[in-house]
């Protein structure tokens, strides 16, 4: 399936490195100029750093321009014009969407964008879905409702860009949607790793088993790590019968990353995008493959509100993988994203990713999908606990796989957890987006 075919945009997926470098500082310096000449806040953050557009000749210069963070935001929205504030870079008349973030701690951050801002994302996600074998002989559905947040808005556009015919299941309950999707023979979906086995356990309360009865073959997860988790993504698999791509997004950057159907990793979209990666405690960029650290990113295309070095917290690593057999010359990223830098937590003194316990727990067959972990302290130690749903039929098993979980856990994160069994399905289900680590030791 190698050739044309296969690509989206067949120019920009395959060009040499080199050329795609040549393009990427380019549109670098046209986005740095566009918010220095556009924004208050680029060009005031800019000015007192004493860099001006003309100062952007090589890829080092960048690393000069001073990042932005989510933080930064909540003042920048208190100003003229309402509500986005002095970062925006068009008039107010020229935004057509308003998205906000969804994240659970401090106020929304709102996005705005132009038309053209909007159809660019739904461009730049074409590149997903046409790699991931969408093509317009698919009948998508998406389970999501008519909302402020960005969820699968983005899917819905780019699918019907491609050609595709779209379903709106938005109203629909979760059973109504499971009926839809029969009824119309969808062949596939966007949604979260934990709507995506929470459809499955629904469908099998209501008789229905995905991977006979429905027609969905192809499944792309978005929101969370367990696209990229081995384990999470064989549960997704085996419950639908059907292939599951991870992609990489959020409201302020766009969708920036996503798996071909090669799977070794996420391509980044450095035809829309610039990635670094840098050293969580030292800020050190980070280069080489292998080595974790905090993604900054620059948005090349979005007008309305450019994210341009923005601190995104999103931990991931580079791939050691140089050429993915899908000839797709857009570099790699190893196991998706891990999780939030704010997550990644020390416990005990150890840094401790929740992808790994996601990992750990989804590998043993006796349990459900959901978990929870709490951590706290008693004293000066922090103690931690890991709540699992032990499937009806597996009761007798409870020792040996308290021993499986106890070692696992051990070699994967380092750390000892006190066990707790919980009986199948009493554990909280979420609808969207899960909160299944808790640090109480923050007052979380
Ligand atoms: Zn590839």
């Amino acid at each position: 399936m190698k050739g044309v075919e296969q690509y989206w945009n067949p120019i920009l997926e395959t060009l040499p490195r080199e050329k795609l470098q040549q393009l990427q500082l380019k549109k670098f310096q046209n986005i740095f100029k566009w918010a220095y000449e556009h924004s208050r806040f680029y060009h005031k953050l800019y000015s007192e750093a004493g860099i001006e557009p003309g100062d952007i000749r090589t890829f080092d210069d960048i690393l000069k321009v001073p990042k932005i963070e989510k933080a930064m935001m909540r003042d920048i929205q208190g100003k003229d014009p309402f509500p986005y504030g002095d970062i925006l870079c068009v008039p107010l008349t020229a935004v057509t969407e308003y998205r906000q973030t969804s994240g659970t701690t401090g106020q929304p951050i709102y996005q705005a964008d132009t038309w053209q801002d909007w159809e660019g994302g739904a461009e730049a996600y074409c590149y997903a879905l046409y790699a991931q074998g969408y093509r317009d002989s698919d009948r998508l559905f998406v389970p999501f409702g008519y909302n402020i947040f960005i969820a699968f808005w983005t899917y819905h556009y780019a699918g019907e860009k491609l050609g595709c015919e779209v379903i709106p299941g938005g109203v629909l309950n979760t059973e109504a949607r499971i009926l839809k999707m029969q009824e119309l023979r969808a062949t596939a979906m966007g949604a979260t790793p934990t709507y995506v086995l929470g459809m499955a356990e629904t469908a099998i309360k209501m008789g229905i088993e995905p991977p006979k009865d429905l027609f969905i073959r192809k499944i792309t997860v978005a929101g969370e790590p367990g696209g990229s988790v081995p384990a999470t993504r064989k549960r997704m698999e085996d419950a639908w019968g059907a292939k599951v791509y991870d992609q990489a997004g959020s409201t302020e950057i766009g969708h920036w990353g996503w798996e071909c159907r090669y799977q070794c990793g996420l391509h980044v979209n450095e035809a829309f995008y610039l990635a670094e990666i840098e050293d969580v405690d030292t800020g050190e960029l980070i280069t080489e493959p292998g080595r974790r650290g905090k993604m900054v990113i620059t948005t090349f295309d979005r007008l309305a509100q450019p994210c341009i070095r923005f601190d995104s917290k999103d931990v991931i690593e580079w791939s050691a993988i140089e050429k993915c057999e899908c000839g797709r010359t857009f570099r790699l990223i190893r196991g998706g994203v891990m999780g939030r830098a704010d997550d990644i937590t020390k416990v005990k003194g150890v840094l401790l990713a929740p992808a790994a316990i996601e990992e750990v727990v989804r590998a043993v067959p006796q349990l459900g999908d959901e978990y929870e972990v709490v951590v706290t302290k008693k004293g000066d130690i922090d103690d931690i606990t890991l709540k699992v749903e032990l499937l009806p039929k597996c009761k007798a098993e409870i020792s040996a796989i308290r021993e499986t979980l106890t070692r696992e856990l051990r070699t994967k994160t380092n750390l000892r957890y006190n066990l707790e069994f919980h009986d199948y399905g009493t554990l909280p289900r979420y609808e969207v987006k899960a909160k299944r680590f808790k640090d109480l030791r923050k007052g979380d």
